[in-house]
């Protein structure tokens, strides 16, 4: 049984899932890069690490939601990092949205140690995350799966088996390519509306109820109306994963024309100043464009 967990990396997502895992009554350890996001949790009793390789030493499971290949790179092959640390039959997770290809490159290095290894990216963002209502997928050994699980279920509402490593990787991009196209779809419908006169919250109450409703459009789509356009999930990692999307359909000779139409709006709107906004902001790319900028109107107005 899990009781000692090593958590990787407290942005956005893995500040949530920590707190969940404190909560739950497992035993602690933090790490991240900029070491005072680690103090909040320190003073509810997580034992903070100064490396990784620090942080995983005789732990139960090493978990880690990190931005990108890049930093997973660095975290768990790169001097101190997690694979100096970690020994024989303990369990590493990877929560982060990398390349299938990472996640393979992950397995076989822990697999030289006698290491246990899943991929494990999940729906969701900074909500869902606070309140241990993810969408969780795994992929990796169905033994090792079956022993991490109740851990994975103090984090998300649903948890879904994949099969054989990567598998999950590949899910979340399977994932991310529709909620790129749902963004770029509510981006390019309200400028429209708004150029055809239409009452925006009207609009939005018809996107709510109508056939191709969807909770993402609802709430970026109201959070447009407000100007809200603090991150949830940042633009940047929306065009971050638009690249890793790219590459995983080429490389399976799979076609994805609109991805490659959103991908370059999502470049602009990161162009024009706007990667640390929320993955909505893509519609300021195409608000320069259509000369317009999509807001409710006020009564009487
Ligand atoms: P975030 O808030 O930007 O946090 C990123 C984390 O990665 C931070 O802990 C950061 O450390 C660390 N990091 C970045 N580069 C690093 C490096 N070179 N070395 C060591 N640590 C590094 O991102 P997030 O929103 O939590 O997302 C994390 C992952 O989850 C990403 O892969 C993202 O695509 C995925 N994801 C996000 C959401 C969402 O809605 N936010 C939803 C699903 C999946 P510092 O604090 O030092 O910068």
């Amino acid at each position: 049984m899990i009781k000692t967990i090593s958590y990787l990396g407290l942005g956005t997502m893995g500040s949530g899932m920590v707190s969940n895992l404190l909560k739950a009554g497992y035993e602690l350890t933090v790490w991240n890069r900029s070491a005072e996001k680690c103090e909040p949790f320190a003073r509810k009793g997580a034992r903070v690490a100064d490396t990784p390789a620090e942080a995983v030493r005789d732990v139960d499971l090493v978990i880690y939601m990190l931005s990108n290949d890049q930093a997973v790179e660095e975290v768990v092959f790169g001097a101190k990092g997690i694979l100096d640390g970690i020994k024989e039959g303990q369990i590493a997770i990877d929560m982060s949205t990398v390349l299938p290809a990472m996640s393979l490159r992950e397995q076989q290095a822990y697999t030289k140690r006698g290491v246990d290894f899943l991929d494990a990216p999940v729906f969701g963002s900074k909500q869902e995350s606070a309140e241990a209502k993810l969408w969780i997928m795994a992929a990796g050994n169905k033994a090792n799966f079956e022993k991490v699980k109740p851990v994975l279920a103090k984090l998300g509402q649903t948890v879904h088996y994949f099969g054989k490593n990567g598998n999950a990787a590949a899910m979340k991009l399977v994932g991310n390519l529709i909620v790129a196209l749902e963004l770029e779809a509510l981006a390019e419908g309200l400028i429209l509306a708004q150029k055809a006169g239409l009452d925006l919250k009207t609009v939005m109450e018809v996107v709510k109820v109508a056939d191709f409703r969807s909770p993402l459009l609802v709430s970026n789509g109201q959070n447009i109306l407000k100007r809200d356009f603090s991150t949830s999930f940042a633009l940047k990692l929306m065009l971050k994963d638009a690249g890793l999307i790219e590459k995983f359909g080429e490389s399976l000779q799979s076609p994805i024309p609109a991805m490659r139409v959103v991908e370059k709006n999502l470049a602009s709107a990161v162009a024009l100043g706007f990667g640390t906004e929320n993955a909505s902001a893509l519609i300021k790319a195409l608000e320069k464009e259509a000369g317009v900028e999509v807001k409710a109107r006020r009564v009487n107005e």
